[in-house]
């Protein structure tokens, strides 16, 4: 029997499972797919706090995953890149609330502009995880450090605890039926892959009706988005892909001559707040849930990972 069961194996399960694996604990993976099937493998994956609460804790998260990723970067088997990022602004002339994570962050004024709605910009150095490298290179890393992965569909948690004696649910959006958490909503994002016409990353993503949005990978780049909140649809239509094209071109004129490669549609976990707590089950069932992560999963992972082994060692 392994001692730990973790549900799910999006960039939270497998952070998670890695985290707990190379702290001595001997873990399994239980998912009904691979991550790359998942929301994570949608991710456009660039670490930058958006649609997660509550502040103070995604901070802390957001922290402790940005020094992670400082170290990832240094194994580009990884898929992680360093990325020079910008951020329209058009609430506030103001830093972001996560600045003093971040390095080189700094406010620009828009010289300019031709939207009188666009204050200016935050430029920072950030990271993006290229999903279709990184999620296999995490797995991989899991494998080999003694973790095991079994494919199935959990139906009620009490399937884990007759494998494991403690049990993590990193189940995303799986957690509405699961965990029963009708809080449990997606938001729907469309994105297109392209190919590389740019090496940096501009944003303009402050209101959901007007999202735009680029990001360089290491061999296409991420052409988005849309943002539907309790929208199920599973596919983009024209219309969508025509606004994206026609954003992005507004944003950044290089994306121009991009080639359209492909279009995906995945729905972000989105609660009020992330649920990250350890409940008590019908006894000493300990279940860690570890979900909800919205706009963010990618963001917060290490560190949520990294809050998880504490409550693991808090109940030993
Ligand atoms: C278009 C788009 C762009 C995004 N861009 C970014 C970005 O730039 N930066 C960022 O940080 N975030 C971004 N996100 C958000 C990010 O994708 C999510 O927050 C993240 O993927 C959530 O990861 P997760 O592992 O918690 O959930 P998921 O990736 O959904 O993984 C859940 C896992 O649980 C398994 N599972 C579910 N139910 C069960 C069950 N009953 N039994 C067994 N297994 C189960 C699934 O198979 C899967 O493996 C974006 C999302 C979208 C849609």
């Amino acid at each position: 029997m392994a001692e730990i069961i973790i549900i799910g194996a999006g960039i939270t399960g497998l952070t998670t499972a890695l985290t707990l694996q190379r702290a001595g604990y001997q873990t399994k993976i239980i998912t009904k797919d691979y991550g790359i099937n998942s929301a994570s493998g949608v991710s456009a994956a660039l670490w930058k706090p958006y649609e997660a609460n509550p502040p103070e804790r995604v901070l802390k998260w957001a922290r402790h995953a940005y020094g992670v990723f400082q170290q990832e970067v240094m194994r580009p088997e990884s898929g992680v890149l360093p990325i020079v990022a910008h951020n329209v602004l058009r609430k506030s002339f103001e830093k972001p609330f996560w600045h003093d994570v971040v390095e080189d962050g700094t406010l620009l004024k828009q010289e300019g502009s031709e939207n009188d709605n666009v204050l200016g910009l935050y430029r920072f150095k950030t990271f993006v995880s290229d999903m279709s490298y990184y999620l296999p290179y995490l797995q991989k890393q899991y494998i080999d450090d003694g973790g095991t992965i079994e494919l199935q569909q959990i139906k009620h948690i009490d399937e884990c605890f007759a494998q494991g004696l403690v049990v993590i649910n990193c189940t995303g959006m799986g957690s509405k039926l699961l965990a029963d958490d009708k809080s449990m909503y997606p938001i729907r994002g469309v994105v297109l892959i392209a190919s590389k016409t740019m090496n940096e990353n501009w944003s303009d993503t402050q209101d959901p009706a007007y999202m735009a949005y680029v990001i360089p990978r290491r061999d296409v780049m991420i052409m988005g988005g849309t943002h539907d909140d309790h929208d199920t649809r599973p596919e983009a239509t024209q219309e969508e892909i025509d606004g994206i094209i026609k954003r992005c071109h507004a944003l950044c004129p290089q994306t121009k001559n991009a080639e359209i490669l492909g279009v995906k549609v995945g729905f972000r976990p989105m609660r009020p707040e992330i649920r990250l707590e350890a409940e008590t089950l019908g006894g000493d069932k300990y279940i860690i849930h570890n979900y909800g992560h919205g706009g963010s999963g990618p963001t917060l992972s290490w560190g949520c990972a990294q809050e998880v082994l504490e409550l693991v060692r808090a109940k030993a």
